[in-house]
């Protein structure tokens, strides 16, 4: 399960394993998926009984959840379906990005709350979320907004002041603090996405001097988890050893 850089690691990782016939599945979100190095397949399973009764018509024997950290109900779905076709589950999950000095973090629950965080004084916004989440911004038009995104915005935010970027990232710090720069952004809304691929807006803001507003993280099921596409492929591996191995 993807839609990360680190699946598409992951599964660099995997594709030329003679002992495993990988697939990787994507949401279908983006209209243009980045190249994969393994077979896709695209779209919901139908919740997490779709999902386990997937695992059991394809002979899946083990289920890696290396989604996104916000993507909270595939991962739900994806430990619960686990159980339901009693496969091993490999969670892979980046660590969170935590502030350092310099660093002016508002957190907020959520995109509500980011919206009230920004105030009512009119204000430079770089919104760095999915174009699937800026729709409640609408209701806070007295401020200038930029959006990036992967995809088009469409339709676009309701509000006088609005100009879209559609970009995919790595994103470098210089180019992120260059483009801050050239809107005159003063306060950015972010994912606390975890990862160097995203980071630079972060490193820029505070190079800057500029304000966060960083939706927090959403609870996710709590199953054993690694960090890194190296001990994923351990953790894989691992799970295919003789049961004795596994402590089973
Ligand atoms: P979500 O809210 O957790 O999932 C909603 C539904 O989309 C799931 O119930 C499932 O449908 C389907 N789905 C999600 N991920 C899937 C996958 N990898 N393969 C097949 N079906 C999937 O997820 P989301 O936030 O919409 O994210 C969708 C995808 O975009 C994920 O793969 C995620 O890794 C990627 N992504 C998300 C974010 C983000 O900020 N949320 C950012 C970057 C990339 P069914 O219940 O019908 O199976």
């Amino acid at each position: 399960m993807g839609g990360t850089t680190e699946a598409r690691r992951l599964a660099e990782r995997l594709a030329d394993r003679a002992d495993l016939a990988v697939t990787l599945s994507l949401a279908g979100r983006t209209m243009t998926p980045a190249p994969q190095p393994v077979p896709v397949r695209l779209g919901g399973f139908g919740g997490s009984q779709g999902l386990a009764d997937h695992i059991a018509a394809t002979r899946i024997d083990v289920l890696v959840d290396a989604t996104h950290p916000y993507a909270a109900t595939i991962s739900a779905n994806a430990a619960r379906a686990a159980a339901l076709a009693k496969v091993p589950l490999v969670a892979l999950r980046r660590p969170a990005w935590v502030a350092v000095p310099g660093d002016r973090w508002t957190e907020v629950a959520d995109t509500a709350g980011a919206v009230a965080a920004l105030g009512r004084v009119p204000r430079h916004v770089f919104l760095a979320l999915g174009r699937q989440e800026i729709a409640p911004f609408a209701a806070a038009p007295q401020h200038r907004y930029l959006v990036r995104s992967v995809d088009p915005v469409t339709p676009p935010l309701d509000v006088p002041h609005a100009v879209y970027v559609v970009a995919r990232g790595p994103f470098a710090d210089i180019d992120e603090r260059s483009l801050l720069t050239r809107h005159r952004i003063d306060i950015i809304v972010a994912k606390n996405s975890g990862g160097s691929a995203t980071y630079g807006k972060i490193a820029a803001a505070r190079a800057l001097g500029l304000a966060v507003v960083m939706l927090r993280r959403p609870a996710l099921p709590q199953v054993a988890a690694v960090e890194t596409v190296d001990d994923a492929v351990a953790a894989i591996g691992h799970a295919f050893a003789p049961a004795a191995a596994r402590g089973v």
